[in-house]
């Protein structure tokens, strides 16, 4: 029998994780034997702490539950990362804290996993969005933005609900890079991925961490890590800028020489210049955020800071 992990990222998360614990143990009994919980404390500010040692020291009978507790908030594309480096499975599944990522679906996972020996991932997308219209055009026109752009696919909708197989979970970190877009890495790193349909639960307690703001960071982060066409565009604009200045320039020229006109004022040339400026600076900024992010690499900090690990009971 194979073990299953089940990795959960925590951020203020009181109001759900004994209820999530609970829930996962009523839904896998008798059809999961093995399997362990990695909640990772990312740096909450609330209860959860204390409701994860709980959970660890005095809910857990079957002695499968770790907590690694981050020394402050990296985001759950950290937590996700250090879930993995310490999950015992063959089989690991990312799954949220707030019951959203129902564990039923979960046992579908297994099912379709198991239906066919090729198949080295389960990913959870969903059919119905339930959020206002905003937030689905700018998801949307990301994810048709950042396909065209870059080398891996992105599919829209698809969330980082997912049962993945050791030799991918190994692959994943593998990929030590300090700026994380799961995403991408997911998609970056190949083998057979499997999609299936859910639905997402209302949340059972507190609120969610997105916001339109938190979003549309998000999507630039995505497109800085998994493409350099914006490098290009800055190219492109050099190169088309360059032209005109030329073009206008014989325009100049030849009206002096052939026809005896005067050079045209100081307003265009001033307004020139502000649109050079401008595209400069543009580009300039777009270089510097490769850079920054290079320079940020380059310190090779460390991709989270564990603060705290629980593991199995080894007294038992
Ligand atoms: N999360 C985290 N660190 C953060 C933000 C979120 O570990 O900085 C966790 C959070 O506790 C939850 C999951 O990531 O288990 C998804 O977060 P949320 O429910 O806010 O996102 P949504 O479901 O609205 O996309
Ligand atoms: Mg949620």
């Amino acid at each position: 029998m194979m073990k299953l992990s089940l990795i959960v990222p925590c951020y203020n998360e009181e109001g759900n994780v004994e209820k999530f614990f609970s829930e996962v143990d009523r839904v896998f009994e008798n059809k999961v034997d093995d399997y362990e919980f990695v909640f990772v404390n990312d740096g909450s500010s609330d209860q959860t702490y204390k409701k994860l040692r709980y959970i660890h020291s005095d809910l857990n009978v079957k002695n499968n539950v770790q907590v690694l507790t981050f020394s402050r908030n990296f985001g759950k594309e950290s937590a996700i990362y250090a879930g993995l480096t310490k999950a015992k499975g063959d089989l690991v599944c990312l799954i949220d804290a707030d019951l959203q990522q129902r564990p039923e679906v979960v046992l579908e996972m297994l099912d379709v996993l198991n239906s066919d020996e090729d198949i080295d991932c389960v990913t959870a997308y969903q059919k119905k969005r339930k959020e206002n219209a905003l937030i689905s055009f700018v998801k949307s026109s990301f994810y048709k933005t950042i396909n065209k752009i870059s080398d891996v696919d992105f599919v829209n909708g698809a969330s980082d609900f997912r049962l993945m197989k050791r030799p991918m979970v190994d692959a994943i970190l593998s990929m030590s890079e300090f700026h994380r877009f799961s995403k991408g890495i997911f998609s970056y790193v190949g083998f057979n991925t499997k999609y299936i349909p859910y639905v997402v639960a209302e949340r059972e307690s507190g609120e969610t961490k997105w916001s339109v703001g938190k979003l549309f960071k998000y999507a630039l982060e995505g497109i800085f890590a998994f493409s350099t066409m914006p490098l290009r565009i800055s190219t492109f604009i050099g190169l088309f800028s360059s032209c005109l200045s030329i073009i206008y320039l014989i325009v100049v020229v030849v009206q002096k020489l052939f026809f005896g006109i005067d050079v045209p004022g100081y307003a265009t040339i001033v307004t020139l210049l502000l649109l050079i400026g401008g595209l400069i600076l543009f580009c300039l900024g777009i270089i510097g955020e490769y850079l920054s992010k290079m320079y940020v690499q380059v310190k090779n900090r460390p991709i989270y800071i564990l603060k705290e690990h629980l593991d199995e009971k080894k007294d038992k």
